[in-house]
């Protein structure tokens, strides 16, 4: 095969790779290949020495403490939070509210928002490419309030059909829930646009960060959206911390979530009125060591400059998906103008667990199966696809050795 393994431009892979302690072990004997960053990503040194110096150093519940070290764990956790307001430029640090994670923050605005909002015949909009997450809440919701659900369809290149979306948007339309990134075909949706045209039909806008928030440079002002929700473990961050921003004056208007400590300002057995944003959403004792780590995650990123980061990630995914398509039988499966850096393919007659335990036997690991999108899966009539992620330490020679695995393992099958 030639082709150039173009070197990103200043980035030094070797030395970043070096901060990735897991990178360094060894699976079935061979040098890991990690092709699994979209299901979550590897954690550098620095967010993993983050948690371990909160509970060896500070750990205490924070905000009602007055000893020091619950106003340290106090000050780390709100520091966390504005980091987090910087890096998707919001207005103000209350519209910043820490949930478990993309589906937890969905789930929020669906359990208030939706209940509040959302009465029979009304109309809920999303794309046919979303994750279960981005689609069982506002079907729970449409359920329960006899709302409709409304599909954009997925063209067969992987990308939305812009002309079904502006069809399909009227007065009746509540809420449009899009993924900005698809977790399964990788395709980057035109989320400003698509926002713009939803406030004209009077409707508000969730966005489904989960796979953006880590590749591209998100400003929440700019492209306008009144939600948008990710996950920590998806940008170099810890399991089980995610953010959910809303616009304040959205947020404001909401009824609580969940009910517990931190969200009130006064309880009595008659009644109880709410804490102020963000904490009215932040019931019981937070995620306290993986919010301050989402901080570490957010510095390691901004450090290396998503731009650069970017830059490799295609370089990664246009030599993956040239190298791929020499593969005899295979398929991309979306081939979206603009892409995150992954590939979905299916390999004629093959099913793709099976090339999945078989890179697997080779210390390479990708993901199989319906990456929780099945309804996008039968749009295009599969079953599933495997699907090779890239993160910032993919290397090309990793890439090389993918397609040598797939060869490998359709010897085997064949
Ligand atoms: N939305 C998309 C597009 C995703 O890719 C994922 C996870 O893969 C989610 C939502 C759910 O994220 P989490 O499981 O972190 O809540």
């Amino acid at each position: 095969m030639i082709l150039t393994s173009p070197t990103p431009i200043d980035l030094n892979i070797g030395a970043i790779r070096q901060q990735f302690p897991i990178l360094g072990r060894a699976v079935k004997d061979r040098p890991l290949v990690y092709f699994d960053n979209a299901a979550t990503t590897q954690k550098p040194q620095a967010v993993i020495d983050t948690i371990s110096q909160y509970y060896g150093n500070y750990n205490a519940n924070i905000h009602r403490g007055i000893h020091s070290l619950a106003e340290e764990a106090t000050a780390a956790y709100e520091a966390s939070r504005m980091a987090v307001k910087e890096f998707i430029g919001a207005a103000l640090s209350e519209e910043v509210i820490f949930t478990r994670g993309t589906t937890e923050g969905i789930n929020l605005v669906a359990c208030t928002w939706g209940r509040a909002n959302i009465a029979a015949g009304d109309e809920i909009l999303i794309s046919g490419m979303e994750h279960h997450s981005n689609i069982v809440p506002w079907q729970i919701l449409c359920h329960e309030k006899n709302a409709i659900l409304k599909v954009i369809p997925v063209l067969d290149n992987g990308e939305l059909s812009m002309t079904d979306y502006h069809n399909l948007l009227s007065p009746k339309t509540k809420l449009v829930a899009v993924a900005q990134a698809s977790n399964a075909l990788g395709t980057v949706n035109p989320v400003k646009p698509m926002i713009k045209a939803a406030h004209q039909v009077g409707a508000v806008v969730l966005i489904d960060g989960a796979q953006s928030a880590v590749h591209l440079d998100i400003d929440v002002q700019d492209m306008d959206c009144d939600f948008f929700a990710f996950s920590g473990h998806k940008l170099y961050g810890p399991t089980g911390i995610g953010v959910l921003f809303g616009k304040k004056d959205i947020l404001e208007s909401m009824p609580v979530f969940q009910g517990g400590g931190e969200m009130i300002k006064e309880v009595t057995f008659e009644r109880t009125t709410y804490n102020e944003l963000p904490y009215k959403f932040e019931a019981g004792t937070p995620n306290i060591a993986d919010a301050i780590a989402l901080k570490t995650a957010l510095e390691f990123l901004n450090d290396l400059g998503k731009d650069n980061i970017r830059k490799h990630e295609a370089a990664l995914l246009k030599y993956a998906t040239a190298r791929l398509e020499t593969i005899p039988g295979l398929t991309i499966v979306g081939k979206a103008r603009e892409k995150v850096g992954l590939v979905s393919f299916i390999i004629k007659g093959v099913h793709p667990q099976d090339i999945g335990v078989l890179l697997d036997n080779q210390g390479i690991a990708v993901r199989t199966g319906h990456h929780c999108t099945q309804p996008l899966m039968a749009r295009f009539g599969i079953a599933g696809t495997v699907r090779a992620s890239f993160a910032v330490y993919n290397t090309f020679e990793e890439v090389d050795a993918l397609i040598a695995g797939l060869w490998k393992a359709l010897k085997m099958l064949s």
